[in-house]
């Protein structure tokens, strides 16, 4: 038995089996580089699902990591800690419309408080009835109850019901069918600026615009889900900078700390301040040595972003020249979060024989490829990604 192997068999026989993994154990990564257990490369193009925005070990994000934790780690929210202090400064001054900052641990985490003061803002208005949000078909947020609720793909919340009242989904990307579904019992509407989980899907042009109109005409909060398109990922800080629209709320986390569980919800000063004292709170939520990181990972997606444009445009193009005999249809996405939709073949597949052939990436149904690497990819290795996945679309079987 191999090493790979023998760790598969004991991982599921202790692992609840909730994921389908990949019969891969991974060891170790730099840049986009990671390493399994028998020694086999691989170019990662996914990146811990557009978590490792910087790569993997990125040297002054270690040394920023053993520096904190040789000073501090974690001392709870009864007291302050710098590190957090500076991160919510620097992320407030990453955006144009947020002043308060809820740090927590992940995407749904960030979702679930920002569902909550969506709620508790308009309730303190005096408009407890405005407790309605309202949702996109398709979107993803996350498993915690709440953000279950708020997912609008229905094979998430088998054997979940009852989920929280109150959650209407309406057509993404159709301004007049959420123009019907805003009425006075809505507190807000969230949307992703891309929907990432559903198959990469940005938002059409001038729809968030509407959605801010239509929101403020209406009284509701326009809140966007950042976890996938924000930190970077789209070739701008902020995935809805692109469309010049600025919401009330808004959720960040995957590469916040690249790799290391962080959160994040943002909000304007206006709906910021009624998370009051008691009213919501995350023990490890502004950890130290997490803050620390985010921080740190902040600046340095700053100043990755040049030359991630530049290789996300590259890599689209090369991937869309990558006809393969009518099996590539159309490559969607922005910046470094692209979806190759393929046609007649299996998106797993090609998955597979990517893996078996050295690039890492994910399929999202029957026909998208999804690839999200580092934002610090080089040309040479963009250009690897196109020619690897090109070579497994070409072997994949007919469906
Ligand atoms: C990944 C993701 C989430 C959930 O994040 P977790 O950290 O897994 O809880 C929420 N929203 C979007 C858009 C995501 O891509």
């Amino acid at each position: 038995m191999t090493l790979t192997e023998s760790i598969v068999q004991r991982a599921q026989a202790v692992f609840t089996p909730n994921y389908r993994q990949a019969p891969v154990v991974l060891v170790r990564g730099r840049g986009s580089r990671v390493w399994d257990a028998e020694g086999r490369e691989y170019l990662d193009a996914i990146a811990g699902i557009a978590t490792c925005a910087l790569g993997h070990c990125h040297p002054a994000l270690v040394e920023t990591i053993e520096r904190q934790a040789r000073e501090l780690w974690h001392v709870s929210n009864l007291f302050y800690n710098p590190c957090a202090v500076e991160l919510c400064e620097a992320l407030v001054k990453s955006t144009s419309f947020a002043r308060r900052v809820f740090l927590c641990n992940s995407g749904a985490e960030s979702n679930e408080a920002m569902l909550k003061l969506a709620r508790k803002y308009q309730a303190d208005l005096g408009h407890p009835e405005r407790n309605e949000i309202v949702a996109c078909h398709n979107s993803f947020h996350g498993r915690t109850m709440f953000a279950l609720a708020a997912t609008g793909q229905p094979k998430y919340h088998h054997g979940f019901e009852p989920l929280v009242p109150g959650v209407r989904h309406v057509p993404f990307g159709d301004a007049g069918a959420l123009e019907a579904a805003l009425t006075d019992t809505t507190a807000a509407f969230l949307v992703e600026p891309i929907q990432g989980e559903a198959g990469v899907f940005p938002a059409p042009a001038g729809y968030l615009a509407a959605a801010r109109e239509l929101t403020r005409e209406k009284g509701a909060l326009l809140c966007f889900d950042e976890v996938q398109v924000g930190m970077g990922r789209t070739g701008k800080m902020w995935g809805h900078e692109w469309d010049g629209v600025a919401p009330d709320m808004m959720s960040a986390a995957k590469a916040l700390a690249n790799g290391y569980p962080m959160g994040a919800l943002l909000a304007s000063e206006e709906v910021g301040r009624h998370l009051t004292p008691g009213s919501h709170a995350s023990t490890f939520g502004g950890n130290a040595l997490g803050a620390a990181v985010a921080l740190r990972s902040l600046q340095l997606i700053q100043e990755a972003l040049p030359d991630a444009v530049r290789v996300g445009a590259r890599l689209t193009a090369r991937l869309g020249a990558l006809s393969a005999g009518g099996r590539v249809v159309e490559v969607r996405g922005r910046g470094l979060l692209l979806g190759v939709v393929v046609k007649g073949i299996d998106a797993a597949a090609v998955v597979g024989l990517a893996r078996e052939g050295g690039l890492l990436c994910n399929a999202i149904g029957d026909s998208v490829v999804r690839l999200a690497p580092a934002l610090t990819l080089t040309d040479a290795e963009a250009d690897e990604a196109v020619e690897k996945l090109g070579a497994a679309i070409a072997a994949a079987p007919e469906r």
